[in-house]
C-alpha cells in the first residue's frame, strides 16, 4: 500500500509535496524533497521518524539549509525541517533552546540576560539544533565550550538526555550523534557585564559584514580549515578568487566562501567546490576537505 495513504491525521497539515529546497537552504538552490515536514511539536518529530523506518522512506533532518547543498534532482522520501520547532527558556544560568531555534536569537538572548559563553557564534545564519550537530564555532568559541547537555531521539526512536561527557566532539565534528535528532540544547552559561557582551556582539556582527559576502546566497565557509592554514589563504594564492562555474562564483570578497552569484544550479556549485579542490591540490599538495553537506545524487 502507499505509504502516503498511511499518514496520520496529526501530521497531514504539516506536509509539502514536491517542495523546492531552494525555499528552504541559503544556498537558495537545488531540487526538491519528495516530501517536506514541518513538525512544531517533539511528537510529531517521533511520529514522523517511526513512520518513515517503518516504510523504508530516506528520512533526513534539516535546520536552516545554511550547510547544506542539494543536488538539482532533489530529495526522496521524507526531510523533516524543524524551524517551526522553535523557543528559549532561562533557568538561572541555564539557558536551553529547542533545537529550531535560530542560533543567533539565543545568542541575542543571552547577551541581553547579561550571560556569556555563546556571545562569539553572533552571525551564525543556523538552527541550534544544526550548531549542536557541526559544533559550529567562530572567533575562538565554539557550541560545545557551554553546553552542558542536549536532549535527541537516539536511532532506537528513544528520547534521551545527552549530556556532554557522553559525546566526543571536535572542530566541527561530533561524534557518538549519528542518526540522533536533536530535540533541544541547554548551555551553562557565565553571568557577565551585559553591555559588554552587547558591544562584543556588535563587533562581531560587524566584523562578519565586512569580511563575509552577506549580500549572496552561500553556505558559508566551504571547506574545513586545513592544519596550520586557512582554506581561503590556500585559495587565494592559488589565483582562485573570482573562479566562476556557471553562476556559481568563489567570493571576491571572501575566496572560503562559494556564492549563488547568478541563480547558479547545485550542479555549478558542486563542479565549482571539485574544481577548488583539484587546483588547490595541484598547486599546492593540500587537499580541502568539504565543510558543507551534500544531499542527493551529484
Ligand atoms: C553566511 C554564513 C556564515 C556562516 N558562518 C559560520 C561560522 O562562522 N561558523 C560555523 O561553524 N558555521 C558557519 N556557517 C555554516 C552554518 O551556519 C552552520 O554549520 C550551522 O551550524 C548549520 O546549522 P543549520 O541549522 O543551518 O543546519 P543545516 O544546514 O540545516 O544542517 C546541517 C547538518 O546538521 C544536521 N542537523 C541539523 N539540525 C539537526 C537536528 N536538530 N538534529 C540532528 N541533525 C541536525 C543536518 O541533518 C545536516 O547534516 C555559516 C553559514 C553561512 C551561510
Amino acid at each position: 500500500m502507499d505509504w502516503k495513504e498511511n499518514l496520520d491525521e496529526k501530521i497531514k497539515n504539516i506536509l509539502i509535496f514536491d517542495a523546492p529546497m531552494r525555499d528552504y537552504t541559503t544556498y537558495k538552490t537545488g531540487g526538491s524533497a519528495q516530501v517536506l515536514a514541518l513538525p512544531e511539536n517533539e511528537d510529531q518529530i517521533l511520529y514522523l521518524k517511526t513512520f518513515s523506518q517503518q516504510y523504508g522512506l530516506a528520512f533526513r533532518i534539516i535546520g536552516f539549509g545554511s550547510n547544506i547543498l542539494v543536488s538539482d534532482l532533489g530529495l526522496s522520501g521524507l526531510t523533516c525541517c524543524l524551524k517551526n520547532y522553535a523557543g528559549l527558556a532561562l533557568n538561572g544560568k541555564d539557558l536551553s533552546a529547542k533545537a529550531g531555534t535560530a542560533l543567533d536569537e539565543a545568542v541575542r538572548f543571552s547577551t541581553e540576560k547579561g550571560l556569556g559563553g555563546i556571545e562569539c557564534l553572533s552571525g551564525i545564519p543556523g538552527s541550534c539544533g544544526g550548531a549542536v550537530f557541526m559544533n559550529a564555532g567562530a572567533f575562538g568559541q565554539e557550541t560545545f565550550d557551554c553546553l552542558k547537555s542536549f536532549k535527541a531521539i537516539t536511532p532506537n526512536g528513544e528520547i534521551k538526555e545527552i549530556s556532554k561527557s557522553e559525546v566526543q566532539y571536535g572542530y566541527r565534528k561530533v561524534k557518538g550523534i549519528e542518526g540522533c535528532i536533536i530535540l533541544s540544547v541547554a548551555w551553562e552559561l557565565t553571568e557577565k557585564n551585559s553591555e559588554e557582551l552587547k558591544q562584543s556582539r556588535l563587533s562581531i556582527l560587524e566584523r562578519r559584514a565586512q569580511k563575509q559576502p552577506l549580500e549572496y546566497p552561500s553556505a558559508g565557509s566551504v571547506f574545513k580549515r586545513p592544519q596550520n592554514d586557512y582554506a581561503s589563504r590556500l585559495i587565494d594564492s592559488c589565483g582562485l578568487r573570482g573562479l566562476t562555474v556557471g553562476g556559481a562564483q568563489v567570493s571576491q570578497k571572501h575566496a572560503g566562501f562559494i556564492i549563488n552569484y547568478d541563480k547558479a544550479s547545485a550542479s555549478d556549485i558542486y563542479n565549482l567546490i571539485r574544481k577548488v579542490q583539484e587546483e588547490v591540490y595541484t598547486q599546492t599538495g593540500v587537499r580541502l576537505e568539504p565543510e558543507q553537506i551534500l544531499w542527493g545524487e551529484f
